[in-house]
């Protein structure tokens, strides 16, 4: 057992706060790490540092401010093992989940890194002679970052990384239960050299924390990743400031199974993608719409997939599934559990404490709170359809839009699926979760504000506003 860290607030370059909320493995309640709580007050302070330090961050050249990403990606490179260990200790992933992650992480440095050198303008022809027009993309200010926990590291990395390279300071608040990956990463920036100031953390309460950091005046954007209930009350505190906001929130992300796809690949697919990161991912496949001619043999299949698996110690060799986060997201797992058993036929779901077997459920109508909710564990529910456009409407009934799939072997069925399902993301044989990070990334309807999108070059959009240049000489 290691023993635990203390994480402070970093605010102008000083660690400051006294460590006092403890954080404990979910996988064997062994401490993590003790943190300091913030306040309306220490936002307050993070703010003015990192307005401060602003114009000085915004003033260095693109490729100078891309060097320190680069070099801070090879810090973390250097610490891939260690930080993927303290992930899996706060957060309760495997340890090839959150290597992974932490990749994700160095690579997401190294691709905004590289922006640097290629951040582009538009030069465009003007109606007045010898006149040049060119656009800029000139930073924001200060923007803060919200994040939960189920990505603690490559999520805070994908929002920072864009934000910081394109000159603007920032101040994150870490998803309370996730506090070390943040400083993981953060150090990895500072060892690096990034000036005092420019990347402030301050730890605490959403409630607290968060909600000051949204209502302060000096924060000119806020991008936030979390539940939709949290989003949308974040969505009207910035914007009644007229800040800027991003919300990539909550999903009910569907897999439809076509009679020409192979069940037993499909149930691969759906497994992947509904009981990978203990199916806490935002685009987990959590329903699964499957047509009559593969129904049967696709649930003997995926029921064959989730008995296989035996959830465990994230850091032990060979675990297949870590531990439920919390026992708060246990207790929303174990009601949607009792509610399958009740209403439908229900296969896996049973546990030894946060240690949850992943389940699969049928038997269930369309409308049922299973199948239309959020329940953010390994549950998946599996529901007849008929009709590729039956299954497109069925897919287009839920009120998010963050990730859909197809199994087929049809490329017509794959181009009409892609082309009138309303989701950000559209995969075809391939599991809902699993993003590429040059690739544009964002829901649409209750899944996010659905105007700037993360990730690729597009996430410097969010972080950037155009100045019109017109560049003339004598008249
Ligand atoms: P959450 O909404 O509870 O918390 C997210 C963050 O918001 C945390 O840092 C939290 O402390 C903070 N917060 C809470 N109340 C706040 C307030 N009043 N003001 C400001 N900040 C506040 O979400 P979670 O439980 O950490 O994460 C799980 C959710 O995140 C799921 O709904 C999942 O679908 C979603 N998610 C979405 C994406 C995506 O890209 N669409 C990715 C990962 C997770």
């Amino acid at each position: 057992m290691t023993s635990a860290v203390e994480l402070r607030h970093l605010i102008g370059g000083e660690w400051v706060g006294d460590p006092e909320v403890e954080r404990r493995n979910p996988f064997d309640d062994s401490p993590v790490a003790t943190v300091a709580s913030g306040d309306a007050d220490t936002v307050a302070d993070a703010v003015a540092a990192a307005t401060a330090a602003q114009p000085g961050w915004a003033g260095k050249p693109w490729p100078t401010r891309g060097a320190i990403l680069l070099d801070a990606a090879e810090i973390l490179r250097s610490r891939h093992r260690p930080v993927a260990e303290d992930l899996v200790r706060e957060e309760g992933k495997t340890l090839a989940e959150a290597m992974g992650e932490v990749r994700r992480a160095i690579d997401v440095l190294r691709f905004f890194g590289s922006m640097g050198w290629q951040a582009t303008g538009d030069v465009l022809p003007s109606a007045t002679p010898e006149t040049m027009v060119y656009t800029r993309r000139e930073p924001l200010g200060v923007v803060g970052l919200i994040t939960p926990w189920n990505f603690p590291i490559a999520i805070p990395a994908w929002k920072m990384a864009p934000a910081l390279v394109s000159g603007n300071t920032v101040v994150i608040k870490p998803a309370d239960l996730t506090p070390l990956s943040v400083h993981n990463l953060v150090t990895a920036l500072t060892d690096a050299g990034l000036p005092a100031g420019v990347l402030n953390i301050v730890n605490g309460k959403g409630s607290v924390v968060g909600e000051a950091l949204c209502a302060h005046p000096d924060v000119a954007a806020v991008s936030f990743t979390g539940s939709t209930a949290v989003g949308e009350h974040i969505r009207s505190v910035v914007q009644s400031r007229r800040g800027r906001v991003q919300l990539e929130m909550g999903g009910k992300n569907a897999l439809v199974v076509m009679d020409d796809a192979d069940p037993a690949v499909a149930a691969r697919v759906a497994a992947a993608g509904g009981f990978g990161l203990t199916g806490q991912a935002c685009t987990a496949t959590s329903r699964v719409l499957a047509m009559p001619g593969v129904h049967d043999e696709f649930v003997a299949a995926l029921g064959k997939i989730a008995a296989g698996i035996t959830p465990g110690d994230g850091l032990a060799e060979g675990t297949a599934m870590g531990p439920v986060v919390s026992d708060a997201q246990l207790a929303t797992d174990l009601k949607a559990l009792d509610r399958a058993r009740a209403d439908g036929t229900l296969t896996g779901g049973d546990g030894d404490g946060r240690l949850l077997r992943p389940a699969v459920v049928t038997g269930l109508t369309a409308d049922h709170p299973i199948v239309t909710d959020e329940v953010f564990g390994p549950l998946i529910a599996v529901l007849p359809t008929e009709g590729l456009d039956g299954a497109i409407e069925s897919v287009n009934s839920s009120v998010y839009g963050l990730a859909a799939g197809i199994c087929t072997t049809s490329l017509a069925s794959a181009q009409h699926f892609a082309a009138r399902v309303q989701a950000g993301v559209v995969k075809v044989n391939r599991p809902t979760t699993g993003l590429d990070l040059n690739v544009p990334f964002g829901g649409v309807k209750a899944s996010s504000t659905n105007t700037f999108r993360e990730q690729g070059a597009s996430a410097l959009e969010f972080y950037t506003w155009s100045k019109s240049v017109y560049l003339g000489h004598d008249l």
